[in-house]
């Protein structure tokens, strides 16, 4: 692959005209936190049909494991392997052109849907019984309930496992559950949230090496609580908070697998089999910042006149120019990359997923930057966009784990061979 299909141009172009007219006049009450992204996402969905899709693709994979359950097969799922694709398993690239288009204009829309699809319905698509599933996933992947993932803790973001604090203690079938969780996204408004916490047996063991359970609360559950959107550098779309378990009851069928031995690992391989669709993720939205930049950036180059000519002519201008140029190869030939090799049936391992993460998030980071600095004065203005670009890219260096865990993760791939 080394261009888009006809088909993906002509998803483009549909999904360019619905943020015209759908998503560029509500920008500016999304940024402030007057408006949140969600009745935009399922205009989105109704439009080209995605509710529609993920819920076909989950009824066909529900119909499928309730004829193994009637044929008395173990009901329980067997971990599949990520395609990197989520709910729309063979839709990757057209998944890949919205997620461009749309994170060129409004990356926190992206990031709310992802979250809600990619990380909550994917958890209980690879993690639940049939029942969870059937009780938890239509209303997620046709957005009509907004799902959160919540691992991170104050005192524990790379090292979530090692220092996470909340915990559940049994209480005969149930569970109680007290803690909190910070920089969740869709955290505020979530009605549905996946919540990880450490099994405490009250032996003294190392909280450390606890077990990790994996849990499905709904929002107004007694004991648990959403806190207000968190102020941020960017992502305003997206909004982000904490949440408080103060003695929330369980039962057992909240539980991801309703066993506490599950046959796909504790919790931490629940989150690390996420990580790698999660990271290419990442690469779609960081090429649809760049694509952004280099359009708005080569029409002012060629618009802003100074000294007589347009300031495309100086060479310092082109450098920056030819910097993004060579940004916007290297990302869109990894998303290429990533998609024909997830097409052929040999999706990106854990580390590739990573190192196109690191790549592509500073890579966007740097356009963006640089892109202010070609726009001079107008770049720093709210009006010129640029500077949204740039606060929004910022944050792909951050979640999805920390570009320096992701050092890590490509040196670990890179040292086991
Ligand atoms: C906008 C946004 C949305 C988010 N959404 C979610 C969400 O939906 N769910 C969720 O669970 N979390 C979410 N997060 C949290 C995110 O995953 C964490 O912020 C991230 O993992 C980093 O953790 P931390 O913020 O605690 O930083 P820390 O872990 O405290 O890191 C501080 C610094 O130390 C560096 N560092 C840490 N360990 C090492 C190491 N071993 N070697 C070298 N350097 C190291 C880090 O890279 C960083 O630069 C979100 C964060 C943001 C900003």
């Amino acid at each position: 692959m080394f261009e888009w299909s006809e088909t993906d141009e002509m998803i483009r172009a549909a999904v360019r005209a619905f943020i015209d007219k759908e998503v560029r006049p509500h920008v500016d009450a999304m940024e402030s936190g007057e408006m949140t992204p969600y009745p935009i996402i399922r205009k989105l969905f109704a439009e080209f049909g995605i509710d529609a899709l993920g819920a076909e693709s989950v009824e066909k994979m529900l119909a499928k494991e309730r004829a193994r359950a009637e044929a008395g097969a173990d009901s329980e799922p067997k971990r599949e392997k990520s395609s990197g694709g989520g709910p729309f398993g063979g839709q990757q690239s057209m998944m890949a052109v919205l997620i461009g288009e749309l994170s060129g204009v409004c990356m926190g829309l992206v990031s709310a849907m992802g979250v809600s699809l990619g990380l909550g319905a994917t958890t209980i698509m690879s993690r639940g019984t049939l029942a969870q599933k059937e009780r938890w996933l239509a209303d997620i992947v046709t957005m009509k309930k907004v799902a959160a993932w919540a691992i991170t803790e104050p005192d524990s973001g790379s090292d979530a496992f090692g220092g996470m604090k909340t915990y559940v203690r049994r209480d005969g079938e149930d569970y109680i559950l007290n803690g909190r969780k910070t920089f969740i996204t869709n955290g505020p408004y979530a009605d549905t949230v996946i919540v990880y916490a450490k099994l405490d047996e009250g032996d003294g063991a190392d909280r450390r090496e606890r077990k990790v359970l994996t849990f499905v609360l709904d929002k107004g559950m007694e004991g648990f609580s959403q806190g207000k959107p968190f102020r941020k550098m960017g992502l305003h779309a997206s909004p982000t908070g904490e949440l408080f378990f103060d003695n929330v009851r369980l039962g057992r069928d909240r539980l991801l697998g309703e066993t506490e031995e599950h046959k796909g690992g504790d919790g931490r391989e629940s989150a690390r089999s996420s990580f790698t669709a999660e990271r290419i993720g990442v690469a779609f939205m960081a090429l649809g910042i760049i694509n952004e930049c280099h359009r708005l950036c080569i029409d002012y180059a060629k618009n802003r006149t100074l000294w007589g000519q347009e300031i495309g002519r100086f060479q310092l201008i082109q450098l920056k120019l030819a910097k993004m140029e060579v940004a916007r190869i290297n990302v869109q030939n990894m998303v290429f990359n990533a998609l024909e090799s997830t097409q052929a049936g040999k999706p990106p391992t854990l580390a590739e997923a990573s190192a196109m993460k690191l790549y592509s998030s500073e890579a966007a980071t740097e356009v963006a930057m640089d892109a202010i600095q070609l726009f001079g004065g107008n770049g720093y203005m709210t009006e010129y966009r640029v500077e949204q670009l740039a606060r929004d890219a910022k944050s792909l260096m951050i979640y999805a784990g920390s570009n320096e865990i992701q050092v890590t993760h490509v040196a670990k791939g890179l040292l086991a061979q």
